[in-house]
C-alpha cells in the first residue's frame, strides 16, 4: 500500500468534525442521526434542518395587523381588553384573546386636536377664534 492510498482511506468517512460548541455538536449529531436514518447526506440533511428552522421563524410573524383581530388567531371581536395606560404619547391597550389565549398590545398614538371647554377663573366661556 502507498502513503497516497493510505492517506485516502484515513479521509474515507468524509464526515466534517463536530463542533467544540456543546449546543452545536448535539444539533450536528441529530443532523448525522437524521442523515443515517434517511439514507442521505449530512449535507442535505443539513439543509433540510437548516430549512425547517428558517419556516419556523416565520410562523412566529403575524400577517394581519388590525384593530380588534387577534394576530395570532385571527379571529375578530375576542379580544378581552385590559386597562389602557400611557407612555410616551402612545396609548397601549392590553389584551388577551378569549379565542386562542394570546396576548398583547393594541397602541394608539395620541395627537392634539384642540383646547376645548376653556374657562376663566369667574366661569367665562372663551370660544377658539381660528
Ligand atoms: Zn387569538
Amino acid at each position: 500500500m502507498t502513503g497516497r492510498q493510505r492517506g485516502y482511506s484515513r479521509n474515507d468517512s468524509r464526515q466534517p468534525r463536530l463542533p467544540k460548541d456543546q449546543t452545536l455538536r448535539e444539533q450536528a449529531m441529530v443532523i448525522r442521526e437524521f442523515a443515517k436514518n434517511n439514507g442521505i447526506s449530512i449535507r442535505v440533511a443539513k439543509v433540510m434542518f437548516e430549512e425547517a428552522e428558517e419556516e419556523e421563524i416565520k410562523s412566529k410573524t403575524f400577517k394581519h395587523n388590525r384593530q380588534g383581530i387577534c394576530p395570532v388567531c385571527e379571529v375578530e371581536g375576542n379580544l378581552e381588553y385590559g386597562d389602557y395606560f400611557i407612555d410616551d404619547c402612545i396609548v397601549k391597550f392590553p389584551w388577551k384573546c378569549d379565542d386562542c389565549g394570546a396576548s398583547g398590545k393594541e397602541l394608539y398614538n395620541m395627537e392634539f386636536t384642540e383646547h376645548c371647554s376653556v374657562e376663566d377663573k369667574d366661569g367665562n366661556a372663551y370660544e377658539n377664534q381660528d
